[in-house]
């Protein structure tokens, strides 16, 4: 049977060029450039909560790190450094291998190093910590809306609760449909490059993680404003459009979960600034809404209020 020491170097250990010291020693050593704060940010994906056990464990690696990457996204932080805990209840060399293969994949993609970890027997569990950088003062968080911001989003909304529902035989999908939701799904893809750029042009951001609606009252709360926003502007898979009145869908998009696009406020002077970004980054940015005084969230469609009944995921609820 291979030995924890043995699996870390083969499946974990990767050469760092953003570090002093990387995966082999007590800890790990980087250091950051003057003028810039870390970002740090936990997330865990628990086997049965977040993912099948039987999903294919290239998703699970390209995921557990993806989601990670987006935390960054939403503080305007460039992510550079990650440690991996994992608990695994049998050492599977094949899982292993493709569960490496995804991670270190989007890894790559967005140029983090893996810096350490712990590995460890136990139920299937994943816990990722990313380091990022962002200038002193620069980072976008939560609290800085303001009442008649507008509200942007990335992307589109409801792909990934979509493709969801379908492996739960609870929506029917066309297979043009399913091939795009399950994309989204399994292999999230964080808006980094849009994160770094929304410095000056946003006044607060967050990625949309729980659901929209769960996400958009975080930045509520935080900065104690309202919104009204339009569920007929907030971009969807083009063909879900005229099925938006269906529950399923609507729930999908409004409280779903699993995007990783962003949603941030700014003023309406920057909104030319935002489209021309929108066309630069080849990624939608669209306006769905602005921030009121009034500390409620209210939902329209086509100008009608909306009863909303969930705001979207709650692990406890
Ligand atoms: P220690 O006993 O000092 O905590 P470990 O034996 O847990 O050290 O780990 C040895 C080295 O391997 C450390 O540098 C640690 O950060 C790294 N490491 C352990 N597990 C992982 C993993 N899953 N991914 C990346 N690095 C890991
Ligand atoms: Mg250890």
């Amino acid at each position: 049977m291979a030995s924890e020491f043995s699996l870390i170097q083969k499946y974990f250990n990767q050469t760092s060029s953003q570090v002093d010291l990387s995966i082999g020693d007590d800890a790990a050593l980087f250091r950051v450039k003057s003028g810039y704060q870390v970002a740090i940010s936990t997330d865990m994906l628990v086997a049965g909560t977040h993912f099948f056990e039987d999903c294919a464990p290239y998703y699970i690696g390209w995921k557990s790190l993806a989601v990670n990457v987006s935390d960054m996204a939403a503080m305007g932080a460039k992510p550079k450094w990650a440690t991996l805990a994992i608990a695994l209840p049998e050492v599977n060399e094949a899982w292993l291998a493709e569960f490496s293969r995804g991670f270190f994949a989007c890894a790559e993609a967005f140029n983090v190093d893996l810096i350490g970890g712990d590995t460890t027997h136990g139920p299937l569990n994943i816990s990722v910590t990313i380091m990022g950088e962002v200038e002193t003062g620069k980072a976008l968080v939560r609290s800085g809306a303001k009442a008649g911001d507008d509200i942007w989003i990335s992307g589109v909304l409801g792909n990934a609760a979509l493709g969801l529902q379908c492996l739960l035989k609870n929506i029917d999908l066309t297979e043009a449909e399913q091939e795009i939701c399950l994309q989204d799904l399994y292999m999230p893809q964080p808006r980094v490059s849009l994160g770094l750029a929304l410095s000056g042009l946003a006044t607060s951001c967050i990625d949309v993680s729980d659901g929209l609606l769960a996400d958009l009252s975080h930045i509520l709360s935080a900065s104690k404003l309202g919104a009204d926003i339009h569920l007929d502007q907030v971009a969807c898979l083009p063909t879900m459009k005229h099925r938006l009145q269906e529950a399923i869908v609507k729930q999908a998009v409004l409280a779903g979960g699993d995007d990783y696009e962003l949603c941030f406020t700014a003023p309406a002077k920057n909104s030319s600034a935002i489209q021309a970004l929108s066309e630069q980054l080849s990624l939608p940015l669209t306006c769905i809404g602005k921030i009121t005084k009034d500390s409620t969230l209210h939902v329209f469609y086509e100008k009608q209020p909306l009863a909303i009944n969930t705001l979207g995921y709650d692990h406890f609820a």
